[in-house]
């Protein structure tokens, strides 16, 4: 793993991480040497009638648990760092909803913002005024973005953002890499084995060939397989879409001449560079990853934190490229929910929490030393295993590395992980169930979460 790791600033603690209030049914972190039972009747007999009622049971395929096997935990709530499942199980938490949970789950301060606005309505379908105070917020921590378009969903503003591309340089073509996911509009449905690096072939039946055909697919890391591709399709590319630290293919980290090269690339050929901040936005960096390596792309597309809990995505960049979008130019796009004053309040309050001193110093620090710990107990017990983090987000992989795109992920011990991921269920810890996705922290976890995760972890490693 390369390390571009955040500068490790020793801040005063400024933060009182959320205890959950007692909460009847729930059981404190098992700390026992020997493999804990983990009673979870309740969950499998919920899955087993949902999955009569939803498509494999779930409304998101890797809720399902399929990589590491065994039943997905049924969830019953959610607080600070914990979740608590329908058997009366808790866990520490380092999934977070995917990623919006940054200042803790149900968290008092969001919550109070909440329940003040439900007062005044959950949806109005038409302007209000806090909209323009969170767009106001993302525009000035994110100075690349002078205009921002609020939507529902990452998905949602991935495939708008490809839209306004297109529409901005009149051309069809987008760049995608390997393993970087930007939800499930058709054209990013795509990746390329080699030899078909510049023919792009749906990953999902339902995806029309010519339109993935127009999704070109690079490698990350690797500037010459970009430039291969502009070289095969010159004048034809409107754009490329990465996700500037990756989290979908496990956590793995740009070097910043990898970045640098794409903007110096993309300004050359005048296609637009777009950063997929849905999962970085907010998390590694007050003014993403942008901030974070010091790259402008042209546009950016965010989500997850920026609604704090609810469902939330939005596009922005230039002003001279987002005045394409209705009505204020030609580029079609709308939603019913679209700004929704829930959504809203509770993105405002996010940012707020996270915009006070120490924020991100606090993530950095608990994050690396948590997953320095999960790496040193795994040595320990004779594994390899290769990891890092940027603030608030970490991985590892079972292997020996280095891994600095989706192919050299392939090389880890997917059988391992999903042993792992069970041990760590039994002690008590949730982790995202795939190898392949990133975790995340919050600024509820507390010192001595991290160090009861590391103790179970080694625990964990020592039985696996
Ligand atoms: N882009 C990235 C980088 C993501 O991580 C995700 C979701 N994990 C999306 C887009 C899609 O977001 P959503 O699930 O909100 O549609």
């Amino acid at each position: 793993m390369q390390s571009l790791k955040a500068k490790t600033v020793q801040a005063q603690r400024p933060f009182t991480a959320q205890r959950p209030r007692a909460v009847r049914g729930s059981v404190s972190v098992r700390a026992v040497a020997a493999p804990p039972r983990l009673i979870t009747k309740r969950s499998e007999e919920i899955f087993k009638e949902a999955q009569e009622l939803l498509p494999g049971g779930v409304n998101s395929p890797v809720r399902a648990f399929r990589s590491v096997g065994g039943g997905p935990i049924v969830f019953d709530r959610v607080k600070g760092a914990y979740c608590y499942d329908v058997d009366g199980n808790k866990y520490i938490d380092y999934v977070g909803s995917w990623g919006p949970a940054i200042v803790g789950h149900a968290n008092d301060e969001v919550n109070e913002a909440l329940k003040a606005q439900i007062e005044k309505g959950t949806s109005f379908g038409a302007p209000c005024e806090l909209e323009n105070v969170l767009a106001k917020m993302v525009i000035d921590r994110v100075p690349s973005v002078e205009m921002v378009r609020f939507v529902s969903s990452g998905t949602e503003a991935c495939l708008s953002v490809l839209r306004l591309m297109r529409a901005y340089t009149g051309r069809e073509k987008i760049i995608k890499f390997t393993g970087c996911y930007h939800g499930h509009a058709d054209s990013f449905l795509v990746k390329a084995g080699s030899g078909v690096i510049t023919l792009g072939l749906p990953d999902s039946p339902g995806v029309p060939k010519s339109t993935a055909a127009a999704t070109l697919t690079a490698t990350y890391n690797d500037l010459a397989s970009v430039r291969e591709l502009f070289a095969a399709n010159k004048g034809e590319i409107a754009g490329l879409i990465l996700e500037p630290v990756v989290g979908n293919s496990g956590f793995i980290v740009p070097t910043k001449e990898f970045l640098q090269g794409l903007r110096d690339i993309c300004t050359a050929e005048g296609a637009v560079l777009c950063f997929d901040e849905v999962m970085t936005g907010f998390r590694i960096a007050k003014g993403c990853a942008q901030e974070y390596f010091g790259i402008t792309p042209d546009l950016t597309t965010m989500g997850k934190v920026i609604g704090g809990g609810l469902p939330v995505g939005a596009y922005g960049g230039k002003k001279e490229i987002m005045k394409m979008v209705a009505p204020a130019g030609p580029m079609y796009q709308a939603g019913t929910l679209s700004g929704n004053p829930m959504a809203m309040t509770a993105g405002i309050k996010t940012l707020e929490i996270l915009g006070r001193p120490g924020a991100y110093e606090y993530l950095e620090k608990i994050t690396e030393r948590l997953i320095d710990g999960i790496m040193a107990a795994a040595k320990e017990h004779g594994h390899e295993i290769t990891g890092g983090n940027i603030s608030g987000m970490f991985g590892f992989f079972f292997c020996k590395g280095p891994v600095s795109c989706f192919e050299d992920a392939l090389a880890a011990d997917t059988a391992k992980f999903a042993r792992f991921h069970r041990a760590m269920l039994e002690e008590g810890v949730y982790l995202a169930p795939s190898q392949f996705e990133a975790g995340f922290t919050s600024l509820a976890h507390t010192d001595a979460d991290v160090d009861a995760t590391i103790a179970a972890a080694r625990r964990a490693f020592a039985r696996i």
